[in-house]
């Protein structure tokens, strides 16, 4: 029997900004699955997203009215999950983008997690540590009716920290009137934190990287790195390597960038950042810049060095058509999210370089942070040990699995990981019904 063609078109997106590159990056994976139409339409939009207004008391007594964003973008899967960013840059599209990378994030290592994510359009360095704790509240006020350990549990992710996360839970627990530490992970040991959530993310990147780097056949000891951005998954990713005898050649901050071509040492830099106190008592008053006999360059400069490794751990965005050429780096190891445009992925692709896509080689946070809610949830909790022997035992296979698609269809290694969660979150929706169910001929 003839299939009958389903008359229904695909979806158009027609977004601006980084969400229009994340459903580029689907409808390109799209090539090398079949998917219903019933998904396509699902996966095209965020189930619920809201916007809301914060208002701060600031310390000179005015009030300010601040922006945040939560987007819940899937949660076929489980409750949706992910970090909360406080960065001047936030809009609406990267909060979308964001909560739609973390939906496939959370397939690629299959835990029971859906897709969300949050943000608040705020220099965080410019409050004092007052003000950060009533906006960090205040933004949970605002979001308490959408958020839950079994609906949507935010984590940390771009400028937010530990810290913020016990004052975010806290406030929850108030507003819930009992002790809920499931609905947000990423919080300090005191309030039911994990053992290992602090290095998880640059330890899962460490493990993917480690496993590419086998099956490349290069050694440690001869193998230059370059890491863009020196936050908490740069900077703990530059130490794990360092450690393990690969030559930090380069690492940045917002301030800048330092190379030395005898290799850098991570441990000493992270002082030399920390600066003389800390600035507001909460983010790093120093620049990896402000360390001595380093030679100093520019973030741009930093990603076309001539170095084997290269892994963006900032923002979006930073490879693009208009310097893809230019990068001379083997492996791109995502560590950001969406830190290669789909162009430049084209273009790396056709250079020969492995880009392992952020959704993998990120997924160590979320992962960790699934650990800490199950830990929550049961009210035991488990050593530093377990918890990194539990995460590479969900990212090593599929890391393999995901390279190997990737070489059976002779596709970004991107598609391939997008095809490998795909099928997960699409059997999800097709399990609540689908199109043929409703045939009458
Ligand atoms: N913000 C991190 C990410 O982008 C972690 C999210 C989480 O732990 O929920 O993956």
């Amino acid at each position: 029997m003839v299939k009958k063609k389903s008359t229904k078109k695909t979806p158009k997106v027609h977004t601006n900004g980084v969400f229009a590159n994340a459903m580029q990056q689907l409808e390109h994976a799209y090539q090398y699955m079949k998917v219903s139409n019933d998904a396509k339409e699902t996966l095209a939009k965020p189930t619920r997203f809201i916007e809301v207004s914060i208002p701060v008391r600031m310390d000179d007594g005015s009030l300010k009215v601040f922006t945040g964003y939560r987007v819940q973008y899937n949660d076929a899967r489980g409750p949706a999950k992910g970090g909360i960013r406080f960065h001047p840059q936030v809009d609406l599209s990267e909060v979308k983008a964001l909560a739609f990378w973390m939906t496939i994030k959370t397939a690629v290592v299959n835990i029971p997690f859906g897709g969300g994510k949050g943000g608040v359009i705020v220099n965080p360095k410019e409050l004092s540590k007052h003000e950060l704790e009533r906006l960090s509240r205040g933004y949970i006020r605002a979001v308490a009716d959408i958020i839950g350990p079994d609906v949507d549990i935010p984590a940390p992710d771009v400028y937010t920290n530990p810290m913020i996360m016990g004052w975010m839970a806290d406030e929850y627990g108030t507003i819930a009137r009992r002790y809920q530490p499931a609905v947000i992970t990423g919080k300090p040991l005191a309030l039911g934190g994990s053992k290992g959530r602090n290095e998880a993310t640059a330890k899962g990147a460490f493990y993917t990287l480690m496993e590419a780097v086998k099956v490349k056949e290069m050694t440690p000891a001869e193998t230059t790195v370059a890491i863009q951005g020196f936050g908490n998954a740069g900077s703990y990713l530059a130490k794990m390597l360092h450690e393990a005898g690969f030559k930090v050649v380069a690492v940045s901050d917002s301030k800048g960038a330092v190379y030395d071509k005898d290799g850098l040492d991570p441990f000493q830099l992270a002082k030399v950042k920390q600066g003389k106190g800390k600035l507001n008592g909460v983010y790093c008053e120093g620049s990896v810049c402000w360390g001595k006999d380093h030679k100093e360059i520019s973030n741009e400069k930093l990603l076309e060095l001539d170095v084997d490794i290269l892994a963006p751990a900032a923002l979006e965005n930073v490879i693009t058509k208009a310097n893809a050429r230019k990068i001379k780096a083997k492996i791109v190891l995502e560590v950001a999210n969406g830190p290669t445009t789909p162009e430049a992925d084209t273009i790396l692709h056709k250079k020969g370089v492995l880009v392992i896509p952020d959704v993998l080689a990120n997924a160590g946070g979320v992962t960790v942070s699934y650990f800490e809610w199950v830990q929550n949830k049961q009210g035991y909790y488990w050593s530093e040990e377990e918890v990194f022997d539990k995460l590479k035992e969900l990212i090593v296979p599929a890391f393999h699995e995901i390279y190997a698609g990737m070489e059976e269809h002779s596709c970004l290694m991107r598609d391939s990981a997008f095809v490998h969660a795909v099928k997960r979150i699409v059997e999800a929706i097709e399990a609540k019904g689908t199109e043929d169910q409703y045939k009458t001929d």
